[in-house]
Order: C-alpha cells, then structure tokens, then sequence
C-alpha cells in the first residue's frame, strides 16, 4: 500500500468496531499514525492489534463523544501524543430504539440526537479548532442513506443523520478558504453489528435488507473506509460539503 499518509494524524471515533475499525485500519495502512476513540475499549483490541500487526502506529482513547469534556482531552490527548491532527472521520453512532414518530420516547431521542448529531458537532468542534491552527485538515463526518431519505420506525436516526449532512455542509463552507474540507458519507446497508443488532441475524430480516440494495448484497465496511480515505486524500483537494453516498445504488432508485 502506497504509504501516502507518511506523517499524517488521524482520529477514528466509534474506532473499536465496524465502519470505524475499517477506516482506523485504512488510514494506518496508508502511514498515518492512528487515534481510536471509543466509549468502550475492545476487550480484544482487534483494531490496535491490526494495525500494529500490519506496522502501523496508532492510541486507543476511551471516550463518550457525547460528552464535550470527553471530547475535548481526546483532541488535547491527540496533541500531546503525536502534535498535530490531520484528518478525522467522525464515525461513532447508534442506531436507537425502533418506534414510529408518536410512539418514540424522550430518552430515545435524546440519546440518540446526543451521540449522531452532538457528538458529530463536539468532535468537529474542537478538531477544527486545532486544524485552523494547522492551515489545513480534512473531515468527514458519517451520516447515512438515512440522512437522505425517511425510513419507517426510525424517526431520531433519521433526524439524527439528516442533522450530521446539514452540518457538514454548513462547517465546510465556514472553513472553505482556510484549508479545511469537510465531507459526508452516507453508508447503505454495511455487514456490522449495527446491521445485526437490527436484524437479530435472522435470515429473513437479512434478506430484506438485501432487497433494499440494487447490487443485492450488503456492503463491507473496508468499502466505506476506501471512500473516507479517498474524501482524505488530496485526491479529493476539490470536494468539501459533500455527502457521498456509499450505498450500493439504494439512493439511486
Ligand atoms: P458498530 O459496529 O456498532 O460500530 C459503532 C462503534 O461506535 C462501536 O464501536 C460503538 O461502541 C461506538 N460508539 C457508539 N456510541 C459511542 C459513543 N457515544 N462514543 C464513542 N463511541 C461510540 O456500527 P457501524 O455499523 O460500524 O456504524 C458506524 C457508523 O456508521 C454509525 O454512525 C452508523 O450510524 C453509520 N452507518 C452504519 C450503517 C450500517 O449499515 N452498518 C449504515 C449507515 C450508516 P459499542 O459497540 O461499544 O456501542
């Protein structure tokens, strides 16, 4: 792998599992030293063992990204530890409880609203702060095929990631001429324990999910991370506020 991040800095929230553990993995293979941030560290640290196994470097930090003191000794932790921070692929969420619009209760709202759409803002707050600093720096935030359109039975999720695409676009054009992009992803369905959170791994359940995706599979969450990585690089020095949509045609139909 072409080792274009040499020296580069890099933040993964939500980093131990999933979507985020593919992106960690994706930025060190490239040469960036890594910062996982989760609010649980891994038992097994599979993320920090792929990446040292493969020559990486990389920090796990433990942090609840809906908590702003949290957030912001993770940056200071991040500064202190390697003195700089290039990119940050603000990625943590949940899915929350399932219930229609009427039938959704505050503490799901809450919840959900505080760690998909606080914790995004939390993060870029104090990660642009240290970019302008620096001159330059490249974001990109998670959102989802749900921050594009409706879905039955997951009002906050939606309103959540609906939220994280407006707030991109509004970061991205207040740091245009300082030299920061900020950039969206909105996965489709991703094989995750989100995914099997939600389906319970049932065959059926899955299936169904299958049915939404015209290329009729689930992505891979390394398919997420090479469109991150990609929105990173200078290869995409002409992008910012923009939500890609990595979703295996969903949003085309
Ligand atoms: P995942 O496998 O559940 O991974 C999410 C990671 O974020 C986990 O390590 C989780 O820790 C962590 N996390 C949750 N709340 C956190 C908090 N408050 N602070 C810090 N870390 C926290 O899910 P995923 O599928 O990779 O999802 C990653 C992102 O992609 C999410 O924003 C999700 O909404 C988005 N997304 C996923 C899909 C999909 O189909 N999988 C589709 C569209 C968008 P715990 O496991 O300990 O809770």
């Amino acid at each position: 792998m072409e080792k274009i991040f040499n020296g580069k800095v890099a933040i993964v929230t939500g980093g131990s599992f999933g979507i985020g553990r593919a992106t960690a993995v994706a930025f060190a293979s490239r040469g960036a030293k890594v910062v996982v941030a989760d609010w649980v560290e891994d038992k097994d640290q599979q993320t920090m063992k792929m990446i040292k196994a493969s020559g990486g470097e990389a920090i796990f930090i433990k942090c609840d990204v809906s908590d702003s003191s949290d957030v912001k000794s993770m940056t200071e932790k991040t500064i202190s530890t390697y003195g700089r921070i290039d990119f940050a692929f603000n990625n943590a969420g949940i899915e929350g409880a399932t219930a229609n619009t009427h039938e959704c209760t505050e503490e799901n709202w809450d919840k959900t609203i505080g760690i998909n759409l606080k914790g995004v803002w939390l993060c870029m707050k104090y990660e642009i702060s240290y970019m302008l600093k620096q001159g330059k720096g490249s974001i990109v935030n998670c959102a989802s095929v749900a921050g594009l359109i409706g879905l039955v039975g997951l009002p906050v999720y939606v309103a959540s990631k609906h939220g994280v695409i407006g707030l991109t676009k509004t970061a991205a054009l207040e740091n245009a001429k300082q030299g920061i992009r900020i950039n969206g992803v909105c996965p489709g369905v991703i094989k995750t324990s989100m995914v099997d959170r939600i389906t319970g791994k049932d065959k059926e359940a899955e299936k169904k999910f299958i049915g939404m995706e015209p290329v009729g599979r689930m992505g891979h969450p390394e398919e997420v991370a090479e469109a991150v990585v990609w929105l990173c690089s200078d290869a995409a020095s002409f992008v910012t506020g923009h939500a890609l949509s990595v979703d295996g045609g969903w949003i085309a139909g």
